[in-house]
């Protein structure tokens, strides 16, 4: 295989940056274009909801260092790829060309509002959560809409800035991940520390505009002086129309990060991964940022013909809800009572692990400090059953 002369990122983000470092570090010298559409360029996106919504000098820590890595940085949005002459094309009219191409657009809110309808609040960006931020400072109440970890994680902030808050799904907590034991423990922690969650029967619709609160299926309306969508994201694809390389779940890769298409790669949020046959039918994205941080390390040394020093799915997260810091790794999701327990769970001080029927463990940290090594280590590794 020729080593390529140029290399096109496109996605200035965890992916997109861990496979341009992946890249330097393996020794490639040739061009890389980074092609981003955030004013704001690189930056984490996990403190946004965790530490920026509520403390504004936390921003400073956020953004991500390539001055190393000698990158051709153009911040404008990609509109389109032509996959026969290996060229990007972007908003600000360039043609930018490429041997190997990396697609590293992530994801984006998934919107309630109708068409038309304003003042619908979601969070991905710096800019989305600045302007929460700064309507939250104003505000006596706000209504989430979604109780995953972006729900609950947005929700939580709201209760430390003293904020009165609801949440509302057709499910509890988090239990679509991580299953109905640690969702009603953290919603017991949520309730007792003042955040009202509310159970819908169904899909609940955005009311007035500017949005002021949402209808739910009984009827049942809730107005708030802040209203915030977190009802999952969707992948970043328009700008592959007529290449063939997405679907609606975003851009099948395989073990080495390959598209369809030759030279054309794709990592994060974006990609979702296609096992190769026997294995069972994809499940579909797995939008974390460790997945999107292996995927880019594994497609940057296919790129170069090298072997990847990893697999493309990490099977590892984080979040913290009510002040509670979960890690978790494993496969999801889990359901049912832990196989074990070590510690309190009331007391948010516990190690849990479910054995899962695919002979893999999940362990779940669950407040304890545990190093993430450690859990990876038991994830790997089952208990030797006590002879009976
Ligand atoms: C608030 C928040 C909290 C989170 N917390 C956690 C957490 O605790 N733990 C965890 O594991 N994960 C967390 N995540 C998820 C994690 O941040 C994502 O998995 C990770 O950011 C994915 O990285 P990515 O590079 O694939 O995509 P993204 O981070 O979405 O980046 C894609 C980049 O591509 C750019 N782009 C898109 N389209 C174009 C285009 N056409 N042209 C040019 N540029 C384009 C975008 O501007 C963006 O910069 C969180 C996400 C959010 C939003």
């Amino acid at each position: 295989m020729t080593a390529p002369e140029a290399v096109v990122i496109v996605g200035e983000s965890i992916a997109g940056i861990t496979a341009a470092r992946e890249l330097r570090a393996r020794g490639f010298a040739g061009r890389i274009s980074m092609i981003g559409d955030d004013p704001h360029g690189g930056y984490s996106r996990p403190p946004l909801s965790k530490v920026v919504l509520k403390d504004e000098d936390s921003e400073a820590g956020i953004a991500y260092h390539t001055g190393d890595l000698a990158l051709e940085v153009i911040r404008a949005r990609a509109t389109s790829l032509d996959t026969a002459g290996k060229k990007v094309f972007t908003e600000d009219g360039r043609a930018v060309s490429y041997d190997s191409l990396i697609a590293a657009t992530g994801a984006a809110p998934r919107h309630l509002a109708r068409p038309g309808q304003r003042g619908e609040m979601v969070l991905r960006t710096l800019d989305d959560a600045r302007k929460l931020r700064a309507r939250l400072d104003n505000a006596a109440t706000a209504l989430v809409i979604g109780a995953g970890f972006l729900g609950m994680e947005v929700a939580s902030a709201c209760l430390t800035r003293g904020v009165s808050v609801t949440v509302v799904d057709s499910q509890p907590p988090l239990q679509r991940i991580l299953g109905p034991f640690i969702s009603g423990q953290l919603a017991e922690r949520a309730v007792e520390r003042g955040m009202d969650v509310v159970l819908a029967s169904g899909p609940v619709e955005l009311v007035d505009d500017p949005v002021r609160g949402a209808r739910l299926p009984d009827g049942r309306v809730i107005f708030a002086d802040v209203v915030v969508t977190c009802a999952g994201d969707v992948p970043v694809t328009e700008w592959l129309a007529d290449t063939g390389l997405a679907d609606a779940r975003g851009i099948p890769i395989d073990e080495r990060c390959r598209t369809h298409v030759p030279d054309v790669y794709a990592a994060g949020d974006v990609a979702y991964l296609v096992p190769p046959a026997p294995a069972p039918a994809p499940a579909g994205r797995a939008p974390f940022w460790s997945n999107a941080v292996a995927q880019a390390r594994v497609a940057a040394c296919t790129v170069l013909g090298q072997d990847a020093p990893c697999t493309p799915r990490d099977d590892y997260f984080w979040t913290e809800i009510a002040n509670l810091p979960l890690k978790v790794v494993g496969p999801l999701p889990v359901s049912g009572e832990p196989t074990s327990i070590e510690g309190s769970v009331p007391d948010g001080n516990a190690l849990l692990r479910w054995d899962q029927p695919s002979g893999q463990s999940t362990v779940v940290a669950f407040g304890k400090r545990v190093p993430v090594g450690r859990l990876r280590a038991m994830a790997a590794k089952r208990p030797t059953q006590a002879p009976s």
